[in-house]
Formats: C-alpha cells, structure tokens, sequence
C-alpha cells in the first residue's frame, strides 16, 4: 500500500486513504483559503459551529485579553476561576429552563456524555439503583465517545467498534419522509411512533430506563425537521415514568433555527440540556450541560449520601474557552443574532425551493432557521446510494462553496452572521454544482 502523506490521523476520514487531505489556512468572515490559496464561501459553518464567521476581532481580543491575565485554572474541589462562574452566570440568565446550575466540559459528546452520568446520579440519589439504560433515535447525532457515540443512531459511527454498549436503545427516526413513504399522515405516524416508545418502555421496565435523548432537529442525520407534535408526546410518556428528557442543542443552540433555543421555539421542558458549538462560536472547545433546578435540587440533597460528583475534566470552565464563550454570547444577544435568522431564514429556503424543488432527481427541500437541506433520490439517474451527494459537494467545492453531503442530502447551514444576499450567493453556486452533475446524467 502506497504511503500515507501526512503523520495526522484524521477524524472521519478512511485510514487507508493516501492523497493528500485538502489544507485550510485562513478564515474571514464567510470564506476560508486553502493552501493553494483558493477561496470558498463556508456554507456549513464550519462543522455548523462558526456561526458568527471566521476571524470576529471581538472574539480574538477576548482569548486574547484571558491568556494574558489566567491563561488556565482548573475547576476542581472547590475552586475554580471568575470567568468560568461568570459564564455559568450568563448562561443561567439565557437558559430556557428552571435552572439548577451549569456543568461545562469541551465537546459535544462530553456533554453528553456527563448529562448521562448526571441522569444517573440523579436516579442513583432517588434510590433507583437499576436506571441505566439510555434512549436515542436511529439517525440522531450526539458524538463520537463512548458512551455519546453509543447514543448515536448512525451505523457509520458503531462500525468497528461494538458500539452501541449494551444498554442504549434505539428507537425510531421520526423522520416525516418515512410517513410519507408508508402512506401515513402525519398524525398516525405520530401515534406509531409513541406507542413504539410505550411499549418499549413496558418491555425494558421503565425502571431501567435513565433518560431519552434527541436533538430538536436531527442535524447530522440529514435535517431531519419531526412532526410538531411528537416531542410534547414524548415528553409526557417520558414524564409519566420520570425518564429523563436531555435536549441535545449542541447544533440549535445560540440562534440556528431563530431562536436563542429551539427547547422555547419548540415549547419544550427538558430536564438537561447540552450545548457546545454555538457556545464559544467554534473559537475555543467549550461545552456544557445546562442542568434543570428539580434534577439540581435532588442531586444536591443525594449527594449528602453519595459524596463528591465524582466526574470533571482539567478543562472543565477552561478560563480562554470561558472568556471567547461569554464574548460570543454577548455578540449572539447586543446583534440579536437569532431575530437575524428569523428575518433572513425565509430568503434561504426561497432560494433553495427557486433552484431546486421538483426538480430532476430531487426528492426535497427542507429547512428551519440556517439549518437547511436538500435531498436527492437515492438510486436515481443512474447513480448508486450516496453519489448525487458525494458528486454535488464535490461540484461544490470545485465552485468555492463547502457544503456537507451525509447520503444523498446536501446540508447548508451558513454562519448565522450571512446576508440574504451572500446566501443567495450560496445556493446559486450549489445550484451550479447540482446542473453541472444533472448534465453528466445520461
Ligand atoms: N450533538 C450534536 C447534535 C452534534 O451535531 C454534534 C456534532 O456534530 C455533537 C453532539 C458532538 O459534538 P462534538 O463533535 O463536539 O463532540
């Protein structure tokens, strides 16, 4: 086998491949360069995280301010820094829930992973001493760890590895598509899907159950957008049983559905939520784990018995990763960034529906806020599983516009900081790459 050409084992990517990975140097604003000193218009924030654009001086100047006066204190037994109090604090006056307290780590899967280990401490307190079992959805997304990785319902991410553990569950995707697809309305399909979850609750023993976890819209999985009224049934088949609701807003919150969260859009009351990307705008790893006052309250009282939260990171509240994450905040709330998304929002899906709803081998067009999406159908013109997606991103790319393709979906999610007009630059240039594929197609 031909030698790899870098010493970086890199993420998501084929171990055995041996060209060479495609360098980014720069950002400003919207647009990045490569090493060859191309350009290209970042239609995916990112990893859906840079939402305030690349290179914002003010964010710059913050970690920049922190280094010099506490570059690091950790927070453990007991102490910890100001700023990282102070965040907590920001973030309890931003929270769209009863607040207890903030938990931070520095990933998204870590956040997850510590709002598990909290759902079952909070069981443990109670004296449920059985409730371990996790609850996610078939294509959801929550990380790569062990444990977050376990919850993720996507095949790609278990492969190689014997995940998911033993006692994460999947249920169903509640995708709108597959009623469609089984000739369900929406209603019905609803109806499917929460008795699914009740009888899967009988079976277990929903005192083995910890928590269900979901993201308000299935990022990763492909913008999957549920029907409106499947959550707030959920939630109420998960209350009746004090399974723990843990909302992963890792990608929604901070502004990307034009909300500051998606829990109020959505009117929704989990016990936990997480929060990363958005959080430090991508600028520094932050996450954390916004934890409700009834499970704080019990916790709390419980752990008189159990003794010390046994669970921290050294970088748990990193005071850089705390400072550019509460500078990022005050950009997100003095610019209104989700009112922004809100107003802008209807100009991307406009755009997307001009170019490409009931077109040649599309199946849809779908979006909320700057989370965005468009499907082709899977097998057509010729194509195998996965090809119009992999050939209209890398028409993309080749036009100056990253996109991310996950199958056959295109996912736009432009940095919630773009104009009507830069994302109309956007998707014309998608446009471009998805004709350029249609006149391949025999
Ligand atoms: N949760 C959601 C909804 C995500 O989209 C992601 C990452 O894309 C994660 C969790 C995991 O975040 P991280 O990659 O920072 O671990």
């Amino acid at each position: 086998m031909a030698p790899h050409p870098s010493t970086l084992l890199e993420p998501h990517t084929p171990p055995a491949v041996t060209t060479e990975p495609h360098v980014i140097v720069r950002g400003e604003g919207l647009t990045v360069w490569d090493r060859e000193g191309r350009s290209y218009l970042d239609a995916t924030s990112g990893m859906l995280c840079t939402n305030l654009g690349y290179s914002q001086p003010r964010l710059v100047r913050a970690a920049a301010r922190q280094m010099a006066e506490l570059p690091f204190f950790a927070s453990f037994a007991h102490r910890t820094s100001d700023v990282a109090l102070a965040l907590a604090d920001d973030l309890a006056r931003l929270a769209p829930l009863p607040m207890g307290r903030t938990f931070f780590a520095n990933s998204g899967a870590e956040a997850n992973d510590s709002a598990f280990k909290l759902a079952w401490y909070y069981h443990q307190c109670l004296g449920r001493h059985d409730r371990f079992k996790i609850l996610s959805q078939e294509r959801g997304y929550h990380g790569t760890t062990v444990a977050a990785g376990s919850a993720t319902g996507l095949d790609f991410i278990h492969r190689g590895f014997g995940l998911p553990l033993p006692s994460y569950i999947q249920v169903p995707c509640p995708d709108p598509h597959s009623a469609l697809r089984q000739g369900l309305t929406e209603d019905d399909f609803v109806d499917r899907l929460v008795d699914h979850l009740e009888r899967l609750i009988a079976a277990e023993g929903p005192d083995t159950i910890a928590a269900f976890i979901a993201e308000p819209i299935l990022g990763a999985g492909g913008v999957i957008i549920p029907p409106s009224t499947y959550y707030p049934r959920v939630q109420e088949v998960l209350a009746r049983h004090d399974i723990l609701f843990i909302l992963d807003e890792v990608v929604t919150g901070f502004g990307r559905t034009g909300a500051m969260f998606a829990t109020t859009e959505f009117d929704l009351s989990p016990d936990l939520i997480t929060v990363a990307k958005g959080l430090s705008s991508a600028y520094a790893p932050i996450s954390a784990v916004l934890v409700g006052r009834r499970i704080m309250n019990t916790i709390a009282d419980g752990s008189r018995a159990i003794g010390a939260f046994g669970h921290g990171f050294t970088y748990s509240g990193h005071p850089v990763a705390a400072a550019v994450a509460r500078e990022a905040l005050a950009i997100v709330v003095e610019e209104d960034i989700p009112g922004h998304v809100r107003e802008t929002a209807p100009a991307l899906m406009k755009a997307l529906a001009d170019a490409f709803h009931g077109k040649d081998f599309v199946r849809d067009v779908r979006g909320h806020g700057f989370l965005a999406a468009v499907t082709f159908l899977t097998g057509s013109g010729g194509r195998q599983e996965g090809e119009w997606g992999s050939q209209v991103m890398a028409k993309a790319v080749a036009r100056g516009l990253l996109v991310r393709a996950v199958g056959d979906t295109i996912i736009v999610a432009p940095p919630l900081i773009s104009t009507a007009e830069q994302i109309e630059t956007m998707v014309a240039l998608l446009e471009n790459a998805y004709r350029s594929a249609l006149a391949e197609t025999d």
